[in-house]
């Protein structure tokens, strides 16, 4: 089966359509999907919908564009979603100096306190790092008390040289649409990871996969990128899936589906 380790299936694009949304990833074969949030509405929303479906998991977290709104209340709230028995994870959290949404001293206040609540309940957490190489690299490495329970790199963006310092923090990595793209240049990368620590993933809405680029993405489409995957590792799509889905339980202990 494929895993999708990171979509956004409470997305407003969607309109409501969760329904034919699972239907359209299990036809695909994909048999779990981890929906994440992005602030406190929306982990609110996919825990909600994680509810209905016993192959869909999810995600709470605030990104680092709604870090301004992390304060005493929300975090309480936060903590109470987080400790859902459908809950894997913290995130997605991290640093975003592209967009700027939230000032650094707020990323960094927001950042640092969801690794620790990850750490209090021991779960892993899912970093979102844009624009911010450097930055997320010195800030995991002051922290390592706080790794110990893994951490996801989605949509990973950054250089070879980068991935093997995350990788001896103990970190994963996952691969969406980007890594299909004509001119992705991302298969030395790939390559240059340990096979036991790739994930794949959609983050859809954005970011469909070729031939789809440009185009509403959703859970289905994490096919197109698991091939991508099993042609730069030369291993065929089943033994590809299998490590895959190997690595994901590995990383989000609390998934207990039958697999
Ligand atoms: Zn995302």
């Amino acid at each position: 089966m494929f895993v999708d380790a990171h979509a956004h299936l409470c997305d407003g694009k969607y309109q409501g359509e969760i329904t034919s949304l699972v239907e359209k990833y299990r036809d695909a074969g994909v048999g779990l999907v981890i929906n994440s949030g992005y602030d406190l509405k929306s982990s609110e929303k996919v825990m909600e919908q994680s509810e209905d479906y016993g192959d869909m998991f999810f995600s709470a977290g605030v990104h680092p564009d709604e870090a301004k709104t992390l304060d005493n209340r929300s975090i309480d709230r936060l903590i109470e979603i987080l400790k859902h028995k459908k809950c894997v994870a913290v995130g997605e959290i991290g640093f975003d100096f592209y967009w700027n949404k939230s000032t650094e001293d707020e990323q960094i206040f927001a950042f640092e306190k969801q690794m620790e609540i990850a750490d209090h309940l021991s779960l892993p957490f899912v970093v979102h790092s844009r624009d911010a190489s450097k930055k997320t690299v010195d800030f995991l490495k002051d922290r390592k008390s706080l790794l110990k329970h893994g951490f996801l790199m989605h949509c990973y963006s950054e250089s070879a040289e980068t991935a093997k310092i995350y990788q001896d923090l103990g970190g994963y990595f996952s691969f969406g649409g980007v890594i299909t793209f004509k001119n992705a240049k991302k298969d030395d990368i790939i390559k240059s990871i340990l096979k036991d620590r790739i994930l794949t993933e959609t983050d859809c809405p954005y970011l469909a996969p070729h031939p789809f680029r440009g185009t509403l993405n959703d859970s289905s489409k994490v096919v197109f990128v698991a091939q991508k995957i099993s042609e730069i590792w030369q291993k065929d799509q089943q033994e590809t899936n299998k490590i895959i889905l190997e690595n994901t339980l590995r990383l989000f202990k609390k998934i207990d589906v039958e697999v």
